[in-house]
This record gives C-alpha cells, sequence and structure tokens, in this order.
C-alpha cells in the first residue's frame, strides 16, 4: 500500500466501502466525515451525481483513444476550458495522469524551452527544502523531503533548493499569511549569485506547500520570486496540485494572490479525484518557443499513454461546471474566517505549537515526542478516524482540508472531535 505501514494496518486494518457528500462509510457502516477531500482532491464532495453521469456517458461513447498523433473532441474542449479558469497567458495544456507526472513534464518542459529559446546551459533546477513535488524521480530531486530521497539516489543532479519559508519562532499562530516574505525570496539571489543566472531553468515552488505540514507563503515572497525569475530569465513553476480549483477560494494560488508563474502542475481537483489526471498549464511564451522547427516534426517528444484519456476529461469537464454552478470557489473564500476561528480555537492545548490556515486549508501542530517524531499526530489522526472524523497528518502536523461544500456545523464537528482528542494527550 503507498505511504503505509503495511505490517501495522495489516494488524488493525481501515476499511472504507461508500462515500457521499461529505461522508465516507466504513465497512461496519459508521459515517466518517471526509475532513481532507480524500487526498486534497474531492472538492466538490463524494459522488456527485452530474460528475457520475458525465463519465458514465463518455463510457459508451469513446472510453480510450490514443492522443499520439490523433485527437478526440473531448480533450481539446476541457483543455479550452482550463485555459479559461487559470490566469494570463496560460493558454495551453499538457494532460498527465497524476501530480508526480505533471512535475516532472513540467520540468522537461522548462529545459526544452530553454534548448528551444537558444540558451541549451540553462538547465538547473532550483526547487524548496520541505516540498512536496510528488514521487518520481524530477520531483524527489527538486523536492526537500529526506524520506522521499533517502532511499532513492542518486538522484536529478543540477539541482539546489531554496530555504524553506517557516518560521515558528517569529509566526506562531499567525492567521493567514505571516508577514516578512520578501527577504526569505531573496534567497534565491544567493543561488543566483552560486550557479549563476545562465545555468538555471527554472524555480518550482508549492505556493502554499501541502503535504509537508501546511506552511502558508508569508506577504512578498511569491511576488518576489516572480520579479526576480523576470529579470534572470529563469521559470517560475506554481506547483498547484493542492491549491488549484478553489482550495484557496480562488481558481488556484495564482489568481489568489495576484501573481503570474510561466507554468502551473495540477491535478487531485481537476477531476474531483473521480479519475486520475494531472495537467500541466503552459504560457503562450513557452509553448510559442516550442513550436519551432520542421512542420513534420514532434515538438515535445513527451507523453503517457492516458494523457488526455476521455474518462477523464468528461469527468474534468464535468467538475469544472459543478465548481461554477455551486459557486465552490467562492463559497471556500466565504467560509475561510469560520474555518480560522474555529481551528484557532484549539491554540489553548499545551501539546500544540501552531495553527496555520489559509482557504479551506488548516493545519494543527503538535510538539513532537523528542524519540518518536510523527508518533503523536499519528495517534490523532487514529482516535479521530474512530470517533468518525478523518484527517491528514504529515509530520506531527495535523491538516484539514475539507470538500468545499462543508457546513458550519460540519467545520464544529471536527473542531469538537479534535478538541476532545487533543484534551487527551
Ligand atoms: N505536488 C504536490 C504539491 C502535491 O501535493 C502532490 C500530492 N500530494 C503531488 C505533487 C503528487 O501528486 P500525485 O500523488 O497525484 O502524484
Amino acid at each position: 500500500m503507498p505511504f503505509t505501514a503495511n505490517r501495522a494496518f495489516r494488524e488493525s486494518p481501515r476499511m472504507l466501502s461508500t462515500a457521499e457528500g461529505m461522508y465516507y462509510k466504513n465497512v461496519d457502516g459508521h459515517k466518517i466525515l471526509d475532513g481532507c477531500s480524500g487526498l486534497w482532491c474531492v472538492n466538490a464532495g463524494h459522488g456527485n451525481a452530474k460528475i457520475t453521469e458525465a463519465i458514465k456517458k463518455q463510457l459508451d461513447q469513446l472510453s480510450y483513444a490514443p492522443a499520439f498523433q490523433i485527437g478526440y473532441g473531448i480533450a481539446f474542449d476541457f483543455a479550452d476550458r482550463l485555459a479559461e479558469l487559470f490566469p494570463g497567458d496560460l493558454n495551453h495544456v499538457f494532460f498527465t495522469n497524476s501530480g508526480s507526472e505533471s512535475v516532472d513534464t513540467a520540468l522537461k518542459i522548462a529545459r526544452a524551452y530553454h534548448r528551444a529559446a537558444g540558451n541549451p546551459e540553462k538547465v538547473k533546477l532550483i526547487g524548496r527544502e520541505r516540498a512536496y513535488h510528488g514521487v518520481n524521480f524530477g520531483g524527489i530531486s527538486v523536492g526537500g523531503i529526506l524520506n522521499n530521497r533517502q532511499r532513492f539516489g542518486p538522484l536529478l543532479p543540477e539541482v539546489d533548493h531554496l530555504p524553506h519559508t517557516h518560521d515558528l519562532n517569529k509566526n506562531a499562530f499567525s492567521k493567514g499569511q505571516p508577514e516578512n516574505g520578501a527577504e526569505k525570496a531573496d534567497r534565491l539571489l544567493d543561488l543566483i549569485a552560486l550557479h549563476g543566472a545562465p545555468n538555471i531553468a527554472a524555480v518550482i515552488v508549492e505556493p502554499m506547500a501541502g503535504s509537508t505540514g501546511v506552511l502558508i507563503p508569508p506577504r512578498g515572497y511569491l511576488g518576489r520570486l516572480r520579479e526576480i525569475c523576470s529579470q534572470h530569465d529563469i521559470l517560475l513553476i506554481f506547483d498547484e496540485v493542492i491549491t488549484a480549483f478553489g482550495r484557496l477560494g480562488d481558481s488556484c494560488a495564482a489568481s489568489r494572490f495576484d501573481i503570474q508563474p510561466d507554468m502551473i502542475t495540477t491535478a487531485k481537483g481537476l477531476t474531483n479525484g473521480a479519475v486520475p489526471m494531472g495537467a500541466v498549464m503552459i504560457s503562450d511564451q513557452i509553448h510559442n518557443a516550442l513550436m519551432t522547427g520542421p512542420e513534420n516534426m514532434i515538438e515535445l517528444f513527451h507523453g503517457y499513454t492516458y494523457s488526455g484519456h476521455p474518462l477523464a476529461c468528461a469527468a474534468g469537464l464535468a467538475t469544472l461546471d459543478v465548481y461554477a454552478e455551486e459557486d465552490l470557489f467562492k463559497r471556500a473564500r466565504e467560509m475561510e474566517p469560520y474555518l480560522e476561528q474555529a481551528v484557532h480555537g484549539l491554540s489553548h492545548h499545551n501539546c500544540v505549537i501552531d495553527i496555520r490556515n489559509y482557504g479551506m486549508v488548516a493545519a494543527i501542530e503538535l510538539a513532537p515526542l523528542a524519540e518518536n517524531p510523527g508518533v503523536r499526530a499519528f495517534s490523532v489522526f487514529q482516535k479521530a478516524f474512530d470517533a468518525g472524523l478523518l484527517v491528514r497528518t504529515t509530520g506531527d502536523t495535523i491538516a484539514l482540508s475539507p470538500p468545499l461544500i462543508i457546513t458550519k456545523q460540519q467545520i464544529d464537528f471536527v473542531v469538537n472531535t479534535l478538541d476532545g482528542i487533543l484534551a487527551t494527550i
């Protein structure tokens, strides 16, 4: 099983059977409120009838076709809708099957772009400490998590990392964005001084890091990164596998923070998790540079058997309709202050060392047990599951990212359940 303590799971398995709206049911028929949208993906809630119907209809029409040198309408329709949704000139889409594939695709496109633009020496990729960019070799190389890297090396060469932005000493219990981001982004200047801008292809960051504990970008950080990248002809990639499709109360973090990246990687909420799919949004400039050379040449020698899978496109188109019809991005924005207030109400517990929130995301960080980091939060996960609440834990942080349809009463249930469990620690 993925990212699972397999031997322990065999002893005490947690098994789900069905899901509807905000709730899973386990095999004993008990309801479990989904406090993390599955894995940050079921933004419109479970079992949405419109999405289900669209997939069924597509199954009857065309369940698979190769996308190499052949096209079918639904993939282009979906690409057009995505180009409308994402900001600025991110008008081009490359379809993948996951967040990890989106990341590796974007890193390859960054290098191919600079080559096409006449700068073949621009190959270095800059990631960040405490970054999660999926599990493929590109992603774990630019990512910044020891456990994801240490048994799988050697990793991709020509990679370096920015420091992470999290500062428990200064920013603990800050609501929304902490202060003083610009100076943290200036650390990119150190890497430019070390490697030389003519050797650097791209910087990739999660605008809000999710899987490593919900790290909210400090004010000014993303803007300053954009400024430095533009000055030095370095592409800026936002990994929005988690943050797109309403999670932060807008179509994507780039829109919410009003910063224009050159590429956005995404997945998860793209299809409401109903069919696996990822996508890379690509700027006009990158697209146009790649569209060079003889007419019959393959401009980007890259792709997957299931790129633009018809069932995923059907799920994705219906998902975008549901987001729009139910106005879920706005709903997330309107519910944000309620979630903020509720979750910060847990700050009185002695074991809690930080609480962070932004959009429909919140994190409660526990003081780790010195000899056993991660164990405390995992015990909260287990107790919450038994009490009918699914949360995600990463290290000693409990992350909340409920479907955007969550009600105030359900937020109260989440926080009251955690309140009771934290009182026992
Ligand atoms: N990038 C980010 C920012 C993610 O949060 C994730 C998944 N949590 C991924 C990439 C990888 O996505 P997947 O698991 O679909 O490969």
